[in-house]
């Protein structure tokens, strides 16, 4: 059977694979990605979300130089409304202090192709589509996967195929899963008024409803919602005609970006998290929803696996200039070390966020009320949360 080698190969070419191969292909590293999907085109990823990108994330991919193509694409986030029911009750953020944005709103299909433009330009990285791993063994210092007709002989192999990894269901890597027994659904659309680049949060007894100011379209102004609810309203909200929906979604926005007009896309996700008990296995790296998936209450998924990137990044080029082989133990373990808590921390907050929306009852209002008002006035906290929220602490 034909064996191909490389340093680094990646099982799954999504947000988090395609951009880690780009990456690591920049240090000088042969790179192999390993696909099920029959094709790199975002549009076979069907994929009709937008993602709220970090100052944090944007200064990397400004490093590793894929911004320059993304931002073509991104609508800057400049204030964020925090709203507990009604407008009374509120906290905003805007970034004076940092002159800087708080976030920026792109649509996940203009990332992919911004990503597999530039990963079809490079020669150090190889791509296999249609693949479908069969197993995994050692040779020594290397990791062999056998795949269709093929094996890949490689120093160190990147799980990132999605939060239903393959790779960890294979090595059986315990794992964490919370079921929210909820849904997401997210709808782009046209509205009258202007976002002016605001973000609005709204929180409801039953999960929250987002609103992210998305980029014009032919003079349309243009927003996407992501509204977290029970598994049977989002699926009986799905079941209307959309103008049943935009009356629906018009009330619960209370003309914040004015009336909406039209429904470009619908999209429904099921809503769970989940984080493994450990982020390797021998020779082998989790990363990104491979390795953690939360709530989207705060926008930070694919964020977090930007900043496992990011640390793996500065680890691989510690090693190379080194000359040390990637992906032995002390490797996987420094990767665990830098990367777990901000994982396990990060599930938690969204998590008992989550939880301290939902509640009714007459204490949990005050003290709702009483901390939003706290957070309202207090400069060091709203800087503190915003801070955390662009991915900079
Ligand atoms: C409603 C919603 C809104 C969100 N909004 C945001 C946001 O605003 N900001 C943010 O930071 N995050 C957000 N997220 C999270 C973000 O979407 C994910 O964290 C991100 O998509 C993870 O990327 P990934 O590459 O790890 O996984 P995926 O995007 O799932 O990619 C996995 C890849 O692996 C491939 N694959 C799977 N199995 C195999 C196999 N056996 N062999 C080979 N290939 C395989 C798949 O085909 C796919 O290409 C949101 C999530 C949801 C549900």
């Amino acid at each position: 059977m034909k064996e191909i080698q490389s340093n680094i190969s990646i099982v799954g070419g999504g947000l988090i694979g395609a951009v880690s191969a780009y990456a690591l292909s920049m240090l000088g590293n042969n790179v192999i990605i390993l696909e099920k999907k029959p094709k790199f085109d975002s549009k076979i990823f069907l994929d009709k979300r937008t993602t709220a990108i970090s100052e944090g994330t944007k200064k990397f991919l400004e490093e590793i130089n894929i911004w320059k193509e993304i931002r073509h694409h991104a609508e800057p986030i400049k204030k964020i409304q925090i709203i507990d029911r009604n407008q009374s009750n509120k906290i905003y953020f805007d970034n004076q202090r940092r002159k800087s944005n708080l976030g920026y709103i792109v649509k996940n299909q203009f990332i992919l192709d911004s990503i597999y433009k530039k990963i079809k330009k490079k020669e150090n990285i190889k791509i296999f589509n249609n693949v479908s791993i069969k197993d995994i063994s050692y040779d020594g210092e290397r990791i062999i996967t056998k795949q269709n007709n093929f094996l890949v002989n490689t120093n160190i192999l990147l799980a990132s195929d999605g939060k239903n990894s393959f790779i960890r269901k294979i090595l059986k890597t315990p794992v964490y899963t919370k079921d929210y027994k909820k849904k997401a659904i997210v709808i782009n659309f046209y509205h009258s008024k202007n976002h002016h680049n605001t973000a609005y949060e709204f929180f409801f007894k039953n999960g929250p409803l987002a609103i992210l100011p998305m980029q014009k379209n032919k003079n349309e102004f243009q927003s996407s919602i992501v509204w977290t609810n029970t598994n049977e309203f989002i699926n009986s909200l799905e079941s209307l005609d959309d103008n049943k929906i935009i009356s629906i979604l018009n009330r619960k926005i209370n003309g914040s970006i004015g009336k909406i007009k039209k429904i470009i896309t619908k999209q429904t996700f099921p809503l769970r998290a989940h984080l493994n008990s450990k982020f390797f296995e021998n020779r082998i790296i989790y990363l990104g929803d491979s390795a953690h998936s939360f709530h989207p209450i705060a926008g930070q998924g694919w964020n977090l696996g930007m900043q496992d990137l990011e640390s793996l990044y500065n680890l691989v080029k510690k090693y190379n200039s080194l000359g040390l082989e990637l992906g032995d133990e002390l490797f996987c373990k420094e990767f665990q070390r830098d990367n777990f808590f901000k994982a396990y921390r990060l599930y938690q907050i969204t998590d008992k966020v989550d939880s301290i929306f939902k509640f009714e009852n007459i204490y949990f209002s005050n003290a709702r009320f009483s901390a939003i008002n706290l957070i309202e006035k207090s400069k060091k906290l709203k800087n503190q949360i915003s801070d955390f929220a662009m991915g900079l602490s």
